[in-house]
């Protein structure tokens, strides 16, 4: 089946909103087998929107909207599919009754144009939407399907989750696409695909190389009649991409690196303690934004100056021998934040001293877990948030070599 996504809202074209609609659910269809062939972007303008949908119609068994179901009058998503259909819009009183309900149980007065939201044509059967007022629209006509659901992310995500991949899924051919994305760090994307050329040149599972901000990530796709076909393709290619990048793969599909370093901590029983510098922070930020670090992460010291670097415990002399970016202080860092929250494990990240005449994006990280002690070195060009980003990943990324040594 071919497939074709419309993303409605002027904000999209005006640039003040960056369709995440669209992604999220061109990431959805590989997974019922169905091709995608086409996005588009239209704004709230009635007779461009039958416009795009009538090219819509006449191309693809499946079309997908997002937005505009609102109960404003730029809202004309419902109103441009009758127009498309040559069918008359009229309230349907179940649904009107269950939007009265939603107001009355939040003790809001309903605003009367809310009404429309419950208009329908002949051939669109309601989508329930719990997290909204506005139900999507479920529509098949002449062998085709149109589904319409709502602008708001979490309101869209949920309904297409609940409500819709259930119902697609009985209507898909039954062919599938299975996908395994495989995450690098340390080595340039260029270096990545020239490692794993022999594999780009595959046509079924299909191999793609992507540049992230945690790395270069590489995604294995096999095309197969059932699941477990398409997992035994991915399984063998798995094998060869291990074999040429093996330890530079830290993760597969949704992990992260944080939520890798939080599961190795607990399964060794060790707890972890930082100090950075450069990274103003963001270290702590990124360990504790997964669930449950509190289990193992002691805390983290921001030691910008080199007054702080000296109160939490590192050593004056080795910072005017060496100064403040050297392999030296990371070193001590690593050890004065361990000894400083009574932590198995330390690390230490010091960089881009723009007072010094050393290269900003240079960064050291230093690691201490009470046996082994080592320090990196980093280069990281770019915007100030960009080298954070990447000395961060790169300080996760070393902390899991420590920890599965
Ligand atoms: P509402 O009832 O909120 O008006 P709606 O279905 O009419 O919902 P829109 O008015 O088109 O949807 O969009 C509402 C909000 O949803 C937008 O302001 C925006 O924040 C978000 N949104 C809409 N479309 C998208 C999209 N394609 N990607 C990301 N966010 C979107
Ligand atoms: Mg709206």
């Amino acid at each position: 089946m071919k497939a074709e996504i419309i993303s409605i809202g002027t904000e999209l074209l005006l640039g003040e909103i960056t369709d995440t609609n669209a992604p999220y659910l061109a990431s959805q269809l590989p997974l019922l087998g169905i091709d995608l062939y086409w996005i588009s972007q239209v704004g709230d303008n009635q007779a461009r929107l039958v416009e795009v949908l009538k090219r819509a119609w006449q191309r693809s068994g499946l079309i997908l909207t997002t937005g505009g179901l609102g109960p404003t009058e730029d809202d004309l998503t419902r109103e441009a599919i009758a127009e498309l259909l040559g069918e008359k819009l009229e309230t349907e009183p179940v649904l009107e009754h269950e939007i009265r309900g939603f107001f009355a149980q939040r003790g809001i007065e309903m605003p009367l144009s809310t009404i429309k939201q419950a208009a329908l044509i002949p051939s669109a059967d309601p989508i329930h939407n719990i997290r909204g007022t506005a139900p999507g629209w479920w529509v098949e006509r002449d062998g085709r399907i149109l589904i319409a659901m709502p602008g708001p992310p979490e309101e869209m995500q949920h309904m297409w989750h609940e409500e819709i991949l259930p119902r697609l899924r009985q209507c898909s051919t039954g062919g599938i696409i299975f996908s395994k994305t495989f995450k690098t760090f340390g080595l340039p994307e260029a270096a990545v695909g020239e490692l794993v050329s022999p594999l780009l040149s595959s046509v079924n599972p299909t191999l793609a190389v992507y540049a992230r901000t945690d790395g270069i990530h590489l995604r294995l796709t096999a095309k197969a009649g059932s699941q477990k076909q398409a997992e035994k393709m991915i399984a063998e290619g798995e094998v060869s991409i291990r074999a040429i990048l093996g330890e530079y793969i830290w993760g597969t599909d949704d992990e992260t690196l944080e939520a890798v370093i939080g599961r190795l901590l607990v399964e060794k029983g060790l707890s972890l303690a930082v100090m950075e510098s450069c990274t103003g922070g963001l270290l702590a930020t990124t360990i504790t934004d997964v669930p449950g670090s509190s289990a193992y992460f002691k805390g983290g010291l921001v030691a910008y100056s080199n007054e702080a670097k000296i109160a939490y415990g590192v050593d004056a002399k080795i910072i005017s021998e060496y100064g403040a970016l050297s392999p030296e202080v990371a070193q001590a860092m690593a050890e004065a934040a361990k000894m400083f929250l009574g932590a198995d494990v330390g690390v230490g990240i010091t960089g881009i001293e723009e007072t010094e005449a050393k290269s900003v994006g240079m960064v050291y990280i230093g690691m201490d877990d009470g046996k082994n002690r080592r320090v990196v070195k980093g280069n990281y060009p770019g915007s100030r948030p960009r080298v954070k980003r990447r000395a961060t990943t790169a300080a996760l990324f070393e902390l899991r070599k420590t920890l599965t040594k």
